[in-house]
């Protein structure tokens, strides 16, 4: 029995709550799902987020979530700039933490958790979710099997158009530079853990940082304040096996609503995806016959990893809610087995802040930035 503490409720928390009452039923799970506990900013928030999602108990004190006896994992799915305190609270009362990306607003902080993590012995899991669907495990098997030959470039894009509006208040938390550089963490995060999920280790960045919209109000009818995060991240990126890439994410791209892809070169062939249209992978061979040559799509189906566990038939589409339910299993799975533990990790998402930070230091610097400085 596996005893969950959920922090939040908001956009994703609610997402990992329906999937942890879906996993069980889509997956055969070595370990019972209890949902016990449920915190958030106030006991009545708290209250009507756990009876309409189904924990047992709620309270309006995360610490206390976090001291229970009856919480074996702490669940953060709060502001990023709340991870850490959570974390290491947590960590200090020997649970184990599923957390959010990104783990931490900077490399410092992301650091300290993973230290703390791993010197407790307690594991954890950080909710890069794009990487568990079943197409993009496809396009890493292809690309480790050879099919596409040898690596040699990479484009990754997360775009989204939800900061479009320049009336977006500046109170809502991911305009905070307390909780990181703005879209270089919140969605550049996710472009890197793809990036590095495809073609591994990322060794430097020449990044270039923008932000679009200069001044927010910073209430109902207030006065304009100065934003200082990035609404948009561009970076050309060198990989340790050699190849070379550009990841871009922007937050006000307009009309673009979930398009992470990726884009993956090789000197057999070739292979691209955008989650917009989550359950096509596109592949293409190098040497087709003349005057047919072309890109061949790939409908997500039971052939594919995990696909089977939800539905029997292809291209009957899993969602973004399915991703989560397939990360859930994956937490259990790997709480349940002594030898091993979850991934993506806090080391791991460790990896991805140094990334990310490499890209704010070269946009300073207006230079390239080696990983091993950062
Ligand atoms: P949100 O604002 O919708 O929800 C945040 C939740 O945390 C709310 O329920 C809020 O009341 C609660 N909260 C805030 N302060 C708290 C406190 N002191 N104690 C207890 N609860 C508190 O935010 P969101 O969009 O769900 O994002 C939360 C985290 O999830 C962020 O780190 C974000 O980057 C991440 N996220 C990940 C994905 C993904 O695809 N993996 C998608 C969205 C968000």
């Amino acid at each position: 029995m596996i005893r969950i503490g959920l922090i939040g409720s908001g956009f994703i928390g609610k997402a990992h709550a329906l999937a942890y009452r879906t996993a069980p039923a889509v997956f055969e799970l070595p370990a019972d799902i209890r949902l016990e506990m449920l915190a958030d900013v106030d006991a009545a928030t708290a209250a009507s987020a756990a009876e309409r999602l189904g924990f047992a108990r709620s309270t309006g004190d995360w610490r206390a979530l976090v001291e229970d006896p009856d919480v074996d994992v702490v669940d953060i799915t709060t502001p990023n700039h709340l991870h850490e305190e959570m974390a290491l609270t947590a960590i200090a009362a020997g649970k184990h933490v599923y957390c959010e990306k990104p783990l931490a607003p900077s490399v410092e902080g992301a650091r300290r958790m993973t230290a703390a993590a791993e010197a407790a012995g307690v594991k954890t899991l950080v909710g890069f979710n794009y990487l568990k669907n079943p197409i993009t495990t496809l396009a890493r098997e292809i690309i480790e099997s050879g099919e596409i030959g040898e690596v040699f470039g990479y484009r990754g894009t997360h775009f989204e158009d939800y900061m479009l509006d320049p009336e977006t208040l500046v109170n809502a938390w991911r305009l905070d530079p307390a909780a990181g550089d703005g879209v270089s963490g919140d969605l550049g995060s996710h472009a890197i853990s793809m990036a590095r999920y495809l073609v591994g280790d990322i060794v430097a960045v020449s990044a270039d940082r923008h932000t679009i919209t200069t001044e927010r109000p910073a209430g109902e009818g207030a006065t304009m304040r100065r934003i200082d995060v990035a609404d948009a991240l561009r970076a050309t990126v060198r990989f340790a096996a050699g190849a070379r890439g550009t990841l871009e994410a922007s937050w006000m791209a307009p009309g673009r609503k979930h398009t992470i892809t990726a884009e993956v070169w090789g000197s057999k062939g070739a292979l691209t995806f955008d989650f917009e249209r989550l359950n096509e992978l596109q592949l293409y061979r190098t040497g087709q016959q003349r005057g047919r040559e072309g890109f061949t799509t790939i409908l997500a189906g039971p052939a594919h990893p995990d696909f089977a566990a939800f539905v029997p038939a292809p291209g009957h589409q899993l969602s973004f809610n399915d991703l989560k339910t397939i990360e859930v299993r994956d937490l259990v799975v790997g709480l349940s087995t002594p030898s091993a533990g979850c991934w993506p990790d806090f080391r791991e998402a460790m990896e991805v802040q140094r990334v990310v930070d490499a890209c704010i230091v070269s946009d300073r610097a207006r230079a390239w930035v080696d990983l091993g400085d950062i």
